[in-house]
C-alpha cells in the first residue's frame, strides 16, 4: 500500500513536522489577521503615547455570536469594531481608549513648556495631573500604563469571591456596589465597558458618586445600540447570590467571546439615570448613531 508506505517513511519524521506544521499555521493567521488590520488601518497621532503610528481596524476582534446576539447590521458591526479595535500599534490604546484620552487632556488642561500637553504620556508627567486623586476600575488598554506614573492612582479590578479591599497578586479587589474608600476620596474616576458588568447599577453610581469630591468627574464608556430606548437589565441576582437571566444572556469582554456576564443592556435614558445619581451627564463624541458607538460620558458630582 503506497498510503501505509508515505505513513512509515513519515512517522520518523513526526517531531520535526507537526511543529513546523502548527507554526506555519500560526504564521498565516497572524499575516491573516495583521494584513488585514494593516488593509483598514491607518496612521495618525496617537493621544495616548504621543507617537504617530498604525491604528489597526480588526474586524474579526468582534465575534459573529455576539454580532448575532445583538443583531447588529454590517454597518454596527463595523462602528463596534473601530471602538473595540483600531488600536495603537505603539501603546495598544483602541479607539475608546483614545477617547477617553481625549477627555482627559480637555478636562483637565496642564501646560508643558511649548503648550497644552498632547498625550497622556506627556500628560502624566505635569503638576496638574500628578495632583489629581485618580481611580481607575478594571484596566484600560493602552491607558491604563501612562496613568500609572500618577502618584495618587488607585487602579483595581473585580474578583469574583475576594473581599473587597484585599489585594490578588499585588491588584486590590473593589466591587463598584461596595467601594472600600472613603467618601470624597477623588477628583476623577475611570470606567470603560465595565459598567454594564455590575450587578446593580444604580448602587454603583450611588458608589462611585460618594467617593467622588464634589465637582470631580467620573469619565467612561459603555455598550450602547441605537433603537434601545429605556436601559433593562440582562440578568440580576437571586435572594442567594445567584444570576438570574430575565432576557436572553450575554456574555462578553472586549474583543472576545466568552467572558463575564451582562447585567445592564443601556438604552437612550443613560442621561436620565445618570442625572437621578446626583450626576451632571454629558456625551462626548456623541451622538450615537450606526457609525460610530464611541461615545464617552463626562458626568460630574454636583
Ligand atoms: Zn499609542
Amino acid at each position: 500500500m503506497p498510503l501505509a508506505f508515505l505513513k512509515q517513511l513519515l512517522n520518523p519524521l513526526k517531531p520535526v513536522l507537526v511543529p513546523v506544521w502548527n507554526s506555519a499555521h500560526q504564521a498565516g493567521w497572524w499575516l491573516a489577521e495583521h494584513g488585514d488590520a494593516l488593509a483598514y488601518g491607518r496612521r495618525e497621532f496617537c493621544n495616548n503615547c504621543g507617537c504617530r503610528s498604525w491604528m489597526l481596524l480588526q474586524k474579526r476582534a468582534i465575534p459573529p455570536r455576539l454580532i448575532e446576539l445583538w443583531g447588529l447590521s454590517p454597518v454596527q458591526a463595523s462602528a463596534l469594531a473601530r471602538k473595540e479595535t483600531l488600536s495603537c500599534t505603539r501603546c495598544g490604546a483602541r479607539l475608546r481608549s483614545r477617547r477617553i484620552a481625549a477627555e482627559l487632556l480637555k478636562q483637565f488642561p496642564a501646560e508643558t513648556a511649548s503648550g497644552p500637553a498632547r498625550s497622556i504620556a506627556e500628560w502624566v508627567q505635569l503638576p496638574r495631573a500628578q495632583a489629581l486623586a485618580v481611580a481607575e476600575f478594571n484596566q484600560i488598554d493602552g491607558l491604563h500604563q501612562p496613568l500609572l506614573a500618577l502618584p495618587d492612582l488607585h487602579y483595581s479590578e473585580f474578583f469574583e469571591g475576594v473581599q473587597p479591599g484585599q489585594p490578588v497578586q499585588g491588584i486590590r479587589c473593589e466591587d463598584l456596589t461596595q467601594l472600600t474608600y472613603p467618601a470624597e476620596r477623588f477628583d476623577l474616576v475611570l470606567t470603560s465597558e465595565t459598567l454594564e458588568h455590575v450587578q446593580d447599577l444604580h448602587q454603583a453610581l450611588r458608589e462611585i458618586h460618594r467617593v467622588l469630591r464634589p465637582g470631580g468627574l467620573h469619565i467612561f464608556t459603555i455598550p450602547r445600540l441605537p433603537g434601545t430606548v429605556s436601559t433593562y437589565a440582562r440578568a440580576r441576582l437571586d435572594p442567594n447570590g445567584k444570576i438570574e437571566t430575565v432576557v436572553r444572556p450575554l456574555l462578553h469582554h472586549p474583543g472576545g467571546d466568552v467572558g463575564y456576564p451582562v447585567f445592564t443592556e443601556f438604552g437612550a435614558d443613560v442621561r436620565e439615570i445618570l442625572q437621578e445619581a446626583g450626576f451632571q451627564a454629558h456625551e462626548h463624541f456623541g451622538p450615537l448613531t450606526d457609525s460610530d458607538f464611541a461615545q464617552v460620558w463626562v458626568t460630574q458630582k454636583t
